[in-house]
């Protein structure tokens, strides 16, 4: 017996060929198909495995500021190619390219905003500038960023997203590591609330330096966070690494996070901190 039967051939793929472009969204993580705007509704987090899709920066200040508002600063500190390198690309051609590809943020946004009326010294890594890899202007920036709060008296955070130093900037950009942890010694002196965020990915060169040295460290589920990458890692110590490695849950487990935020909660979690840290 035939529970279904197709009355008109062709009528199904018809259908989908109608659907326009951009509609659905595909999780990358489990392969669900939910409709866009619902994915915008759920702040790009997938509502079958939770999957954090990546958010640009844009979002985040949209998601986090209030009034999503950023008096941003440092606007004028531009990267240079001290050693000439090159690579698969000139250094230089590739800067002139993420300064088009990202309105010339240089892998950090920085300045004053306020949560929940809370003034703070705000950071974000912009992923589409080079990975949100840190050279000498991302440290500079991030060190400004540290000044900025110590001189108002204001908490300090900094959103981390990133592949880690910049390679092309050698060890200038290895600098920045000693530079920003340096600074942030006299945050800490200076009894200044520091919360660190680690969205996916926080690796390398910057989990190993500001991104890991937050009074509170939050980071966002399932994000990839570590300093080499797995492959790297077993194949120097020769031995099988366990399962859910360098995720926000693995580093949970082993005492390296405070908390684990779902996207929807970051602000007010944030704001309840800062509320907790802060006194005016
Ligand atoms: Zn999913």
């Amino acid at each position: 017996m035939e529970w279904f039967k197709k009355t008109k051939s062709g009528l199904v793929s018809q259908e989908k060929k109608n659907i326009p472009e951009g509609l659905w969204t595909k999780c990358q993580s489990c392969g669900e198909i939910v409709y866009t705007k619902k994915m915008e509704d759920l702040f790009w987090v997938c509502p079958s495995c939770n999957y954090h899709f990546r958010y640009t920066s844009k979002q985040y200040m949209a998601l986090l500021l209030d009034d999503a508002k950023l008096d941003e600063f440092d606007t004028n500190v531009h990267s240079v190619d001290p050693l000439k390198f090159k690579d698969s690309k000139k250094y230089s051609d590739r800067i002139k390219a993420a300064n088009e590809k990202s309105g010339g943020t240089e892998g950090l946004i920085t300045g004053l905003a306020s949560m929940g009326q809370v003034p703070i010294s705000f950071s974000i890594m912009d992923f589409a500038f080079i990975g949100g890899s840190m050279g000498s202007v991302v440290g500079e920036k991030i060190a400004r960023s540290i000044e900025r709060a110590i001189d108002k008296g204001i908490p300090l955070i900094i959103v981390s997203c990133s592949g880690g130093a910049r390679m092309q900037e050698g060890i200038l950009s290895l600098m920045q590591m000693a530079k920003t942890s340096a600074l942030l010694s006299v945050l800490a002196e200076k009894k200044l609330p520091y919360i660190s965020v680690l969205t996916n990915p926080t690796t390398a060169g910057v989990m190993a330096s500001y991104a890991s040295l937050g009074d509170v460290i939050i980071a966002e589920p399932k994000a990839l966070l570590g300093f080499a990458g797995p492959r790297v890692i077993q194949q120097t110590i020769g031995q099988e690494l366990p399962e859910g490695f360098q995720s926000s849950e693995f580093f949970m487990d082993k005492g390296f996070l405070d908390k684990i935020v779902h996207r929807a909660e970051l602000r007010d979690t944030i704001i309840s901190l800062l509320k907790y840290m802060w006194k005016r």
